[in-house]
């Protein structure tokens, strides 16, 4: 908050500033829509670029444990993030997350913690570490614990902390502090609706990234739009531009310099860095798909790999005699175990931790029924040649959530080459 406004921003920010918080500040953003909200950005929905991200794009905007992050180190963690997230979640929808999806994700996040810093320059003085210890009015004085705002419990009151300000010529007093210059009022505006906890420099980071969205500047300042977004939070910040509160303001090109400045700081050697985390990335992964808890539906090499993956057959064909045993290729709970109307014959479908889901149809017995826990390994049938099937085989399929939900509200998911993902298949014709 600026310098000089208290008094008559006073009197503007005691109507709710904070509406009944979306919740989802706390992190646990774990659908597109949530974070939308999040960001106040709904207006996207018909945007055709934004409908090219998905949700883990979007997540990394929003403040998380990277927030401190100094541009040495932004790149990094963002990629990192990205990337991280996409192997926690496995093959999830993250594997429609392209290169390009991820830079542009990083871009805009660049961009925020750039128009931060613009805030952090203008209200402080500085942008560095310091700036999250700053009292304006206090003589110098440093926040040095930061387990509540300065003036709120036991602190300084507010209206011992008074300045001179030259251009008003008056006495004005503030409790405004930190790298955003947070009034008390404001913080406890804002830890009553539980946006922060605290004063710590990652809770001034969220405060401030609150405050850009309640005005709605997110998407300007992902975009570029720099002068827009500097005019609309004028309202809030008065050393911007844009607002009558007769306080020293910066010029927008000032601003505009300290923010062109810190995106090439934050964006330099954008690429290099991507691809060697790229190649850590594809590296560890090859590694942990090796190690990793998933076994074959079928005993080795008694079957025969009779079809692909591919358009309109969205599993693979495994021949073998009737009666093979077929296995859980990892831990999971039977979704659906029964008759299937769309030619699957008889078909076990369990549900595993990484939210895929695997298929074993066409069997001849089936040995589990719904509701129940599978191990890796356990044998859930006997393969068969039911419903729309020739000859006896398994049809398997592994599916994951497409990111987009089902009318019912139900994640839908989608079908992905569990040769990609799972284990390594031989050509057509040849022993699995
Ligand atoms: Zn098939």
């Amino acid at each position: 908050m600026g310098i000089l406004t208290l008094i008559m921003l006073f009197c503007v920010l005691k109507t709710p500033v904070i509406e009944p918080l979306i919740k989802t500040v706390q992190e646990n953003l774990s659908t597109v829509p949530d974070v939308l909200n999040f960001l106040g950005w709904e207006t996207w929905k018909s945007d055709e670029f934004f409908q090219s991200l998905d949700r883990v794009s979007l997540l990394a905007i929003v403040p998380n444990r990277n927030i401190l992050m100094n541009p040495q180190n932004f790149k990094r963690s963002c990629f990192s993030e990205l990337l991280s997230r996409q192997k926690l979640e496995r093959d999830n929808i993250l594997n429609g997350l392209s290169e390009y999806q991820i830079k542009k994700a990083c871009i805009y996040v660049a961009r925020i913690r750039a128009f931060l810093d613009a805030i952090a320059w203008a209200e402080t003085g500085s942008i560095g570490e310091a700036s999250y210890t700053v009292i304006v009015f206090k003589g110098g004085n440093k926040i040095k614990n930061f387990s509540t705002h300065p003036f709120v419990g036991g602190g300084w009151k507010a209206n011992q902390n008074c300045a001179f300000i030259r251009r008003a010529g008056k006495r004005v007093c503030s409790s405004a502090s930190g790298r955003y210059q947070i009034m008390d009022f404001n913080y406890r505006s804002l830890t009553k609706n539980g946006i922060i906890r605290d004063f710590t420099p990652a809770s001034q980071d969220k405060a401030a990234i609150y405050y850009l969205q309640q005005k709605g500047v997110l998407k300007d300042i992902a975009f570029g739009n720099f002068e827009k977004a500097a005019c609309k939070v004028g309202g809030h910040w008065a050393s911007f531009p844009c607002n009558n509160y007769r306080q020293p303001q910066k010029k927008v090109q000032q601003l505009r310099y300290i923010f062109d400045r810190q995106v090439v700081k934050y964006t330099i050697g954008f690429d290099e860095t991507f691809q060697e985390l790229k190649q850590n990335y594809i590296a560890s992964s090859v590694r942990s798909r090796s190690s990793r808890a998933f076994s074959k539906p079928v005993p080795d090499r008694v079957t025969i790999l009779t079809q692909s993956f591919q358009k309109f057959h969205e599993g693979i064909d495994l021949a073998g005699s009737l009666g093979t045993p077929i296995r859980a290729i990892t831990d999971g709970k039977v979704v659906y175990s029964g008759w299937d109307h769309w030619g699957l014959g008889n078909v076990v479908k369990i549900r595993h931790r990484d939210r895929g889901e695997t298929v074993y149809a066409h069997n001849r017995k089936l040995f589990v029924t719904a509701g129940e826990r599978v191990s890796r390994g356990q044998i859930v049938a006997e393969m068969g040649s039911t419903g729309n099937s020739t000859g006896s085989h398994l049809h398997f399929e592994y599916r994951l959530p497409s990111g987009r939900k089902m009318a019912s509200g139900e994640p839908e998911m989608q079908a992905v080459n569990p040769c990609d993902r799972l284990f390594s298949c031989p050509a057509i014709g040849d022993r699995f």
